[in-house]
């Protein structure tokens, strides 16, 4: 039975899973190395819910009663120490999530599942870095996690199968569509996605388009919500790059190769909306973009 939730990672992801998990009546510990950052998740948190509030499909106290059912903690090994679940979204890079299963499997209860939201890291490769392999999954949400209905549950080699049930029961006790798949680079979601993201930036690399018009095509001509390079600011050009890495790494196969382009805008920091600039410029503090960047 999960009644104590641990988030590992206060980022983009991690703010949203702690406020899903609290809404629907979890305990949640929500941890993080900054205590900045948890800050600033709560803050964030709080103002999501405002926003449900004003729209009519919240109410005030249970607002008052999600923020009562979340605390925070910069200690891994204090913060998972009463888990029945924990959902690691701490930042995508391999040996970090390995050194972070590893800690947890120690502090966390025996019969703690232990779950990842990485996007693309091997679920098996993180599960071997625990002496619990068979209740390691992977449980990917998508941003913004309030608004997502998608959880895509990756089983990895050793996962047992009353775990993946278990899980596929809780994504629908948060109002969520789960969907279960296996362990490969990119799983489902990024494997079919960030190759497209890809392919945007290469158009724009190579000055087929500029950033309004490859968004604006893909947005009316395939009733896409959202253009892909609005996308790759959204997700983080950081996070589209990791996966891409993982996505060439593990299929060995050169059309997963990151755009140059890409690689530069990491490297220059301009890692999108989280970062104020990336094929777009934001207002600061505020998630609404200002002017295309010109790239010719
Ligand atoms: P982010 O950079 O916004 O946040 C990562 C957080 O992890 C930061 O607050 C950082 O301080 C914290 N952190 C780093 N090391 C830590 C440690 N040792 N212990 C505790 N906290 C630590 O990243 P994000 O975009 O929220 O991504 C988190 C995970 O979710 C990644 O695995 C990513 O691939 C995945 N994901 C991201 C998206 C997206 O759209 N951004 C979507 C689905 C899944």
């Amino acid at each position: 039975m999960i009644h104590n939730v641990s988030v590992i990672g206060a980022g983009t992801m991690g703010n949203g899973i702690a406020h899903v998990f609290a809404q629907y009546g979890f305990q949640v510990t929500l941890i993080d190395i900054s205590q900045p950052q948890l800050d600033k998740a709560l803050a964030q948190i709080s103002k999501n819910l405002d926003r449900q509030v004003a729209k009519g499909t919240l109410m005030e106290e249970q607002k008052q009663a999600t923020l009562g059912r979340i605390v925070t903690n910069t200690s891994v090994a204090d913060g998972v120490a009463k888990a029945d679940l924990v959902v690691e979204a701490a930042t995508e890079n391999s040996d970090l999530k390995l050194k972070i299963f590893a800690d947890i499997d120690k502090a966390a209860p025996g019969a703690a599942i232990l779950a990842t939201n990485t996007s693309s890291i091997s679920i098996t490769k993180i599960a071997a870095a625990t002496s619990r392999p068979e209740k390691v999954i992977g449980m990917h949400f998508m941003n913004p996690v309030p608004v997502m209905k998608l959880v895509e549950i990756i089983n990895g080699y050793a996962t047992l199968k009353e775990v993946t049930d278990t899980i596929v029961e809780l994504s629908k006790k948060l109002e969520k569509v789960p969907c279960v798949v296996n362990d490969y680079p990119g799983f489902i979601a990024n494997r079919i996605l960030m190759p497209m993201i890809n392919e945007a930036i290469c158009s724009l690399y190579e000055g087929v388009a500029g950033v309004q018009e490859i968004d604006t095509v893909m947005k009316l001509g395939m009733a896409h919500p959202m253009g892909p390079l609005q996308l790759a600011d959204f997700i983080g050009l950081d996070v589209c790059l990791a996966i891409l890495k993982v996505l060439h790494d593990g299929f060995g196969n050169p059309k997963y190769a990151p755009c140059p382009l890409l690689v530069n805008m990491v490297m220059a920091g301009k890692k999108g909306m989280k970062s104020g600039e990336g094929f777009y410029v934001y207002t600061p503090g505020s998630k609404e973009l200002v002017v295309s960047k010109s790239f010719q």
